[in-house]
């Protein structure tokens, strides 16, 4: 698959802020890519970037194999739609539609137009809203327009910077499940930031963490959930967050909880003594499943509709699992619990250190 996006060694400072350090990204043609990271890591940037719109201090950006220094934004072909929308507060929802398609660039006849922009209201459910000034429109049907702006013209690229982030819950929600099935997105390579992790998953072909300006990960979401880099993107994905008991690797290569209460084998690769932090992501414990067996004792539970999250004490340790409601039927605090894990489900890694989160560590089959 040929690449749409290369970012290679980016750096970008503004006085004595480093936004990009050295970051490499590559997005696949036609991929939908979902950037993620915390607030300040660098996302905007690096849209900007690629856009055009910031130069980096040193690296290159490559769209369509081809090097984009000195090209201006207007002529990368790419279309940006920013967290804070530029749109024209006294003009119309249609009007603000309609100005990409007035450009010289993309002039449609009329009728082509009114057609386009009907079809991108209706998807984006701002039919009604058409006739109306931006600047008397929700924050959240501000969005849409801005975000139907970005989708209503042919572009070798859209760069989307939290679309989604002024809707309420629901209606992200719907239009989370939307934006993949809007037929100018199927066919466009997308790069799409966010910071909600739960967005990333749902959307991203594949995804690229970014943290400090760098990209510490990039994968398809089950190589991110399954093969976090580190404890870091281990706590980024899924809620509850994943259970991390420290310990250290035995003799054989077995996990031992630093309180002595907690012993799985885990085929660590990892020397005998090496401090550990061992990873159960909550959905991966039952409460009577197969694997490896630890015992407990119930802290508290709490209901979350149709499963129900239960903490429970592991010697000095707690850990949270999230069961069906029928399993925990009759669960009170103090009870005793035995809770089972898969080996394969167990993560491992080193524990974290002040200058940096601890890596994961390969197990053996
Ligand atoms: P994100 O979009 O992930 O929240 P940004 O790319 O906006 O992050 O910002 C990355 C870092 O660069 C932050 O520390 C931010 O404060 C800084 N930054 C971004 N734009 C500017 C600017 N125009 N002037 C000064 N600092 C900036
Ligand atoms: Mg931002």
């Amino acid at each position: 698959m040929s690449t749409a996006v290369a970012l290679r060694g980016i750096r970008k400072t503004y006085g004595k802020t480093t936004a990009l350090d050295g970051l490499d990204l590559e997005v696949r043609e036609g991929e939908f890519f979902c950037l993620l990271g915390p607030s300040g890591a660098g996302k905007t940037t690096t849209l900007k970037t690629v856009a055009g719109l910031e130069l980096p201090d040193s690296g290159t950006v490559e769209l369509g194999g081809k090097d984009m220094r000195g090209v201006e934004p207007y002529d990368r072909g790419v279309a940006m739609c920013f967290e804070s929308y530029a749109l024209y507060p006294h003009k119309s929802a249609y009007d603000n539609l309609a100005s990409p398609l007035r450009s010289p660039r993309h002039r449609l006849p009329a009728a082509q137009a009114r057609e386009r922009i009907g079809e991108i209201a209706e998807l984006l459910g701002i039919s009604a809203l058409l006739d109306r000034p931006v600047g008397r429109l929700s924050n959240g049907q501000r969005q849409r327009v801005a975000l139907g702006r970005v989708l209503v013209r042919p572009a070798r690229a859209f760069l989307l910077d939290e679309p989604l982030s002024h809707l309420d819950a629901k209606l992200r929600q719907q239009m989370r499940a939307e934006l993949k099935a809007i037929g100018a997105v199927q066919h466009t390579t997308t790069l799409y930031v966010t910071h909600d992790s739960v967005e990333a998953l749902a959307l991203g072909d594949r995804i690229g963490v970014i943290r400090d300006g760098r990209i510490v990960q990039t994968g398809t979401r089950e190589e991110i959930w399954y093969r976090p880099c580190d404890t870091e993107v281990a706590r980024a994905f899924g809620r509850p967050r994943i259970n991390l008991l420290p310990g250290v690797v035995t003799q054989d290569g077995g996990f031992r909880s630093a309180d002595g209460k907690v012993e799985l084998s885990v085929g660590a690769q990892a020397a005998p003594g090496t401090d550990v932090l061992i990873g159960l992501r909550p959905r991966d414990i039952t409460l009577r499943g197969p694997g490896h067996e630890l015992t407990g004792t119930v802290y508290v539970t709490e209901v979350l509709g149709r499963s129900v999250e239960v903490t429970v004490r592991l010697g000095e340790q707690q850990v949270s699992l999230v069961a069906p409601r029928p399993d925990t039927t009759g669960l009170r605090p103090d009870d005793p619990v035995r809770l089972s894990v898969r080996p394969e489900n167990l993560l491992l890694f080193e524990a974290d250190r002040p200058e940096r989160p601890g890596r994961r560590i390969e197990k053996s089959a």
